[in-house]
This record gives structure tokens, C-alpha cells and sequence, in this order.
């Protein structure tokens, strides 16, 4: 009986496994399509300094627009074009669909570029490639785009990976006037001692400790050490994930005044950023 069991348990962890690596198998053949045909369009999350009052940036975050599901979001589908290598020639389509956008947005007028920076994320092995310096260089100059309007999200894996390269070119790129956020931050492996080597411009606190930060004092103390900390690097910080006016005061009560989050704005398409500009460009002084 317990061995009958048993080769059913083994049986059912066998097709399981069987689904699984099929299902992975046809998302990745229908990403082939996706990529081939250019399914994908960029979301735009307005980032908000709630002292300012005003809209000091957003972040692109890709969005898949499948024939029959519909858009989905990238939890789905990111790590398999990266896994793939497919995620090389999106990355590319994303930086220039990201300048271009905020060509467009300069040439009417709804951004002052010295008051407006677009986050675009950039995964490992795509900040691995030995030519990245230079498509980051070829997507600004290529639309006219002033490089301090293009911010860099890297996360914490990037630089575990090979510290002396990731400076090499986070300089090479600071020195075009690009700017670089660690995103996710608390989340991954690095040192502080990396993080302090890095030539970074701003921290983003990521939502794992936003979401509680009102209920839970880990996590309240946890957020106040990395405000605490980024004022000591000199970095500028920016919430992720705030959802609630609870958590927003919060924040404030601890200097940290720039967020993005569902409270002010989930990611919109590009029509509904660019009304969002209108309506809140009251408080932008004029370009
Ligand atoms: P991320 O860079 O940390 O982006 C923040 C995520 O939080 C986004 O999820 C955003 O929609 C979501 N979010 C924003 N406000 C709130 C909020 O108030 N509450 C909650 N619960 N969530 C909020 P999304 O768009 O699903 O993106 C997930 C991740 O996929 C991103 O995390 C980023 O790591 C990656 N990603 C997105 N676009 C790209 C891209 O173009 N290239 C690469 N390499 N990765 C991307
Ligand atoms: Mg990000
Ligand atoms: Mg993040
Ligand atoms: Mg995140």
C-alpha cells in the first residue's frame, strides 16, 4: 500500500514536472513570436515628490500585449527572456522606445529636462554586455535626448558579479550626464561596503518594506535605517510601492518625501501619463 503510494506521489511529481518545463517551453516559443512581431509596449509610473508637490520623474515598465491574453505584466515573462538571452534585443527596444518617449515629451513641452528624469530598468545580462556603454550612448544621441533625462535601474545582482567592470561603466555613463538608481534595495546579497564603492545617485526603497512600514516595527526601523543611511551616502531615495496615506506620512515624518505607488499613480499608458503631466503641471515651473 505505502509503496503503491509512493509511486503515484513519484508519479504525479513526474508530470508535474512534465507540465511545468512544457508550459515554460511554450512561453518561451510564444515570446519568440512576441519579440519577432515587437508585442510589447512601455507603462509609465509617475514619480511624485509629495514637498514639491509636483512630478519629478516616472519609471517604463514593460508590458506584454498577447493577441489573445490581453497585456500582461512582466512577473510572467521576464525571466525567461532573460534565462533565453531574448531579453538582449528587448532591453534594446525598450531604451529606445524610453528616449524616444521622452523626446516626444520635451518637443510638447510637458517636461522641463532640467526637472524630469524616465527610469528605465536594465537586467544583468544586459548591463553585461561589453558594448552596453555604447548602446546607451547610440538611444540618447540617436533621438537628441539631454543624458540627464535617462536614469539606470540596476539591482543589487549586477554588482555581485563583477564590482571593477560595474563601476568602469557606471562611470564611462555618469560622465554622459546618465544617472543610476539601485532599485529593490535591501532585497539582495551586496555589502554595504559595495554599495558605498558604487557611483549611484539615488536608492529606491523597495515595497517589501513599504507595505508594512505602518504596522510592523522591523519593518518601520528597517526603512529609517536605509533613509538614515542614504542621507549619509548622499544619495537621493524614492519610495516604491506606496499604497496608503498612512504610509506616505510615514515616510515624510522621516525626510523621505519622493515616491511612486498606486496612492498617486499605478503604471498608465502613454496617453494617460501624458494627461497626468497636464493635470498636475500646474505645480512645474514652466521649460
Ligand atoms: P520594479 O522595477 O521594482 O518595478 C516596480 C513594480 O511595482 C512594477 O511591477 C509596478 O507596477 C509595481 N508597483 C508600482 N506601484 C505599486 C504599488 O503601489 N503597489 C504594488 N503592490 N506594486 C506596485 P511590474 O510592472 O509588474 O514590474 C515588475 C518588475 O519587472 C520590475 O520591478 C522590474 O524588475 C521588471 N521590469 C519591468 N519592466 C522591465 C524592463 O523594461 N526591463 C527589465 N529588465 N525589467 C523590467
Ligand atoms: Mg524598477
Ligand atoms: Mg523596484
Ligand atoms: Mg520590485
Amino acid at each position: 500500500k505505502v509503496k503503491e503510494n509512493g509511486r503515484n506521489g513519484i508519479a504525479f511529481f513526474e508530470q508535474a514536472m512534465q507540465i511545468a518545463a512544457s508550459e515554460r517551453l511554450s512561453v518561451e516559443t510564444e515570446l519568440r513570436v512576441a519579440v519577432s512581431k515587437c508585442e510589447f509596449v512601455l507603462f509609465y509610473q509617475p514619480q511624485f515628490d509629495a514637498l514639491e508637490q509636483r512630478i519629478v520623474g516616472a519609471e517604463a515598465l514593460i508590458r506584454w500585449m498577447h493577441p489573445t491574453k490581453g497585456l500582461t505584466g512582466p512577473m510572467g515573462f521576464i525571466h525567461v527572456l532573460e534565462e533565453s538571452g531574448m531579453i538582449l534585443e528587448v532591453g534594446t527596444w525598450v531604451l529606445g522606445r524610453a528616449c524616444q518617449f521622452i523626446a516626444e515629451l520635451l518637443r510638447q513641452g510637458h517636461i522641463n529636462p532640467e526637472e524630469f528624469s524616465l527610469s528605465v530598468n536594465i537586467s544583468p545580462r544586459q548591463f553585461r554586455q561589453p558594448d552596453f556603454v555604447d548602446q546607451v550612448r547610440h538611444a540618447i544621441e540617436s533621438r537628441g535626448v539631454p543624458a540627464r533625462c535617462l536614469k539606470l535601474e540596476i539591482t543589487e545582482n549586477i554588482v555581485i558579479q563583477n564590482i571593477s567592470d560595474t563601476i568602469a561603466k557606471m562611470q564611462e555613463l555618469r560622465d554622459m550626464g546618465v544617472r543610476f538608481a539601485l532599485d529593490d534595495f535591501g532585497t539582495g546579497y551586496s555589502s554595504l561596503s559595495y554599495l558605498k564603492r558604487l557611483p549611484l545617485d539615488l536608492l529606491k526603497i523597495d515595497q517589501s518594506f513599504i507595505r508594512d512600514c505602518t504596522r510592523d516595527a522591523n519593518d518601520a526601523e528597517i526603512v529609517r535605517a536605509i533613509i538614515a543611511m542614504a542621507r549619509n551616502l548622499r544619495l537621493e531615495l524614492i519610495a516604491e510601492g506606496v499604497e496608503t496615506q498612512e504610509q506616505l506620512d510615514f515616510l515624510q515624518t522621516q525626510s523621505c518625501h519622493a515616491f511612486q505607488g498606486y496612492l498617486y499613480s499605478p503604471p498608465v499608458a502613454e496617453g494617460d501619463f501624458v494627461r497626468i503631466l497636464k493635470r498636475d503641471s500646474h505645480a512645474l515651473p514652466l521649460p
